[in-house]
């Protein structure tokens, strides 16, 4: 007998989703924010952590935190739901829709997680490629939903890895043409300056994933959360699991709320500065063609094969993300914005990796 045989066969056709195990200390390989939490929202944390009781559950909703969020995205409370990272409500959110002949539409190259949640809970996944521009075909995607009427439509926006994103009026024609849910996945967006979140107010067939690990530089922590329908988000809440946040990371999320203005804006402004040098920058560089983004990390299309790079640049301390397997992405790494002191160190090590293939093509010639 072999256990395996009880997996569902489209379970054990998967590739797991993982990440490589490197170390080194330019880490631009996770899309993180890369200054650290301010000091002001460790020490306002710490310091509420300290005087609640440590023996007693959070709370079974995490109103104040909700309200916060609330008042944020400008929302309304009952339509939040708080959760253990994005990637939890994700799941959820697959959860009570995807199952046996449910079909989920996205957009690939994306974030590899849509793909496997739906394929494990046994949803059938159709997929429309981005444009050549490595931008969303939105022509497409509304072809595939007035053919195909999908369960739910899943675009994250900008889009992890290539950083595209949807316009107001592009999900506005999708939203018409579909009758199923469609979730806009927003992990970035305060790198992009707009957000889709007004347009819940007409359609209670959109969910908005955010999170507290990019921007927020919460990552450690794992909150993330939705804004919905109120109907709707109460019904993704019921496959979250009883106080998935714990106490910590909540509490840690609504200091990172009320203090997101005054410490961490700005670390996203000196970020949005330093994607505009590094694309300038990068382009300079001979064998490299950066792809313009709207989030904190770019695809880079290289002339020397992905995996070398990556391997060169980690031999430099330099931890980037080969993207190379990704559909439509062989030929391209992915780096996130770090600081400039890390992006100058990238920039120098990339300069030094492409002059030497430059001269060994010059001598092979
Ligand atoms: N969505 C996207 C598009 C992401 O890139 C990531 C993280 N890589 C997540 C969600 C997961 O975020 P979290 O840490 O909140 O689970």
């Amino acid at each position: 007998m072999n256990p395996l045989d009880k997996i569902k066969p489209r379970v054990r056709e998967l590739k797991a989703y993982t990440l490589s195990p490197d170390r080194a200390s330019v880490k631009i390989n996770q899309n993180e924010n890369p200054w650290d939490a301010p000091e002001t929202i460790k020490r306002e944390t710490l310091r509420r952590i300290q005087s609640r009781a440590w023996s007693r559950y959070p709370d079974f909703v995490p109103a104040s935190l909700h309200e916060k969020l609330a008042a944020f995205a400008g929302w309304r409370a009952d339509g939040v739901v708080a959760g253990n990272g994005s990637n939890e409500l994700i799941q959820a959110t697959l959860m009570v829709t995807v199952g046996e002949g449910r079909r989920v539409l996205i957009s690939e190259p994306t974030f590899a997680l849509y793909r496997q949640v739906a394929t494990v809970l046994g949803g059938e996944v159709l997929s429309v490629p981005l444009d050549g521009e490595l931008k969303f075909d939105v022509g497409a995607l509304r072809e595939a939903i007035e053919r195909e009427e999908p369960d739910v439509t899943i675009l994250c926006s900008p889009n992890n890895p290539t950083g595209c994103r949807v316009e107001h009026d592009e999900l506005e024609s999708l939203l018409a043409a579909t009758r199923g849910i469609v979730v806009i996945d927003e992990a970035y967006f305060e790198f992009s300056g707009q957000t889709v979140a007004p347009l819940l107010y007409a359609h209670s067939n959109l969910a908005v994933f955010r999170t507290f690990s990019k921007a927020m530089g919460l990552a450690a922590l794992r909150v993330g959360y939705l804004l919905a329908a109120p109907e709707l988000a109460r019904e993704v809440g019921k496959a979250v699991l009883p106080y998935n946040l714990n106490a910590f990371s909540q509490t840690a999320a609504e200091v990172a709320v009320e203090l997101y203005e005054s410490e961490l804006k700005p670390t996203v402004r000196r970020i949005l500065q330093e994607r505009e040098r590094l694309y300038e920058n990068l382009r300079r560089v001979p064998g490299l063609a950066p792809v313009r983004s709207h989030a904190n990390f770019m695809v880079v299309r290289s002339a020397i094969e992905p995996k070398r790079v990556f391997r060169e640049l980690l031999a430099r301390d330099i931890l980037v993300r080969d993207v190379s397997g990704y559909p439509m992405l062989k030929d391209y790494f992915r780096l996130s914005v770090g600081t400039p002191a890390e992006n100058d160190k990238l920039l120098a090590a990339l300069g030094d990796i492409f002059s030497e293939e430059g001269k060994e093509t010059m001598n092979a010639e």
